[in-house]
């Protein structure tokens, strides 16, 4: 059976992948620079004897794994590469070789375990129909996102896939499991930026200002009615401002006040229309107190949907390969993943692979100098990933 090829695999190539990932993990790049990642990648499939491969995006790329019928289906899977600036405090013997800059957020995992993959499924290519698209991108960190520049160099064409799945360390859940979760997962994400105008001077003097400070008060507070009445109650939204610069003193009123903020939902619709209450509320606040504003929306991903059916064949994969008490139901998740851009073209299925190991201090969460991962988790990673493609090119 292919199941148990493919676990038998998994586990054969368990120290090569751990090795993969270590190496990666030593020598991270930033997003959008990722030449030795992306040679190392390109390296490694080679060795396993993949060679239709295609570079993408500057430091990207897709390579193909045919089966019998390789025209019939086509299904994609993805690993993102970037690294974050961060300087890594774990004291392993594969830390960052890099000062300040860290595999914090499991992206070293993802490549790693989508080689794992490539390489089990290049050695049973023979017993599945069909054609396998691994993309491995960069710049999943960083507007505007590795996958939306995959895309635009037609990363989803030639041959087309059906599908795509994705998958992201989840330090919360124990290493051994997945999650997942059908239709809305995650959140679109803009950053706002807002300079709110007056006349600054003396502070005892108010009649002869226009106190940016004091328009900049009402606006945060009246923004949050777009959350309260504007926003539907059936899709989840947040406004969030986390930096306040009023550059006054006790006595001395500013002329301008920035504020920066982000506002997060789960509806593409509902995300165009929240971006024209929120700058009306904020015109007509600067307006009617005197000053002027400049509200800039800096657009970032959209919002993550996972397909039912694809989300259910996947989910039933993992079921059927590590066991139903090792498939959780994943609730929303309001961070934002540039995944979503490949899921507005097709059908696809972001998954979340388990890391923790509270037994061995494994707890801290992505984006911190001490994440770190379960090592364990790569033979799942790699192992079920090649699963669930060859199972998604079962059905038409
Ligand atoms: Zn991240
Ligand atoms: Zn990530």
């Amino acid at each position: 059976m292919l199941k148990d090829k493919i676990r038998a695999l998994g586990q054969q190539n368990k120290s090569e992948t751990i090795g993969i990932r270590r190496h990666l993990h030593a020598h991270p790049e930033l997003s959008f620079q990722e030449f030795e990642t992306v040679a190392f990648v390109e390296e490694k499939l080679r060795s396993f004897g993949i060679d239709k491969i295609e570079k993408k995006a500057n430091t990207g790329l897709v390579a193909l794994i045919e089966g019998k019928n390789p025209g019939n289906k086509t299904v994609a899977l993805r690993g993102d590469m970037d690294a974050l600036p961060i300087i890594e405090q774990n004291e392993v013997s594969y830390k960052s070789t890099k000062p300040g800059i860290m595999h914090a957020c499991g992206h070293d995992v993802h490549t790693a375990s989508l080689l794992g993959a490539a390489k089990i499924l290049h050695e049973i290519r023979d017993g599945f129909e069909g054609t396998v698209k691994l993309i491995f991108q960069p710049g999943e960190e960083l507007i505007p996102g590795g996958a939306s520049l995959m895309i635009k160099d037609k990363a989803l064409e030639n041959p087309k896939p059906s599908g795509i799945i994705g998958q992201h360390v989840m330090p919360l859940i124990p290493v051994g499991k997945v999650g997942f979760r059908k239709g809305m997962y995650m959140a679109s994400a803009d950053e706002l930026y807002i300079t709110v105008k007056g006349k600054g001077g003396h502070g005892a003097m108010p009649e002869t200002l226009i106190d940016p400070v004091l328009i900049a008060s009402h606006m945060i507070v009246a923004l949050q009615q777009v959350i309260s009445r504007n926003a539907s109650p059936k899709i989840p939204s947040v406004l969030s401002f986390g930096r306040v610069e009023a550059l006054g003193a006790t006595n001395i009123i500013p002329n301008e006040v920035k504020i920066q903020g982000t506002f997060r939902t789960l509806n593409e619709e509902w995300r165009a229309k929240a971006h024209q209450h929120m700058v009306q509320i904020a015109k007509g606040i600067a307006e009617g107190m005197g000053g002027e504003v400049d509200f800039e929306v800096r657009k970032g991903y959209p919002f993550l949907k996972n397909a039912e059916e694809l989300t259910t064949r996947a989910q039933d994969a993992a079921v059927d390969y590590l066991g139903q008490e090792n498939v959780v139901d994943l609730d929303i998740w309001m961070a934002a993943e540039d995944f979503s851009y490949y899921t507005q073209e097709i059908d696809g299925c972001f998954y979340r692979l388990g890391t923790r190991n509270e037994a061995k201090g494994i707890i801290s969460g992505v984006h911190t100098p001490t994440f770190d991962i379960d090592e364990e988790a790569l033979e799942i990673g790699a192992g079920l990933m090649a699963y669930i493609a060859v199972n998604e090119l079962r059905y038409e």
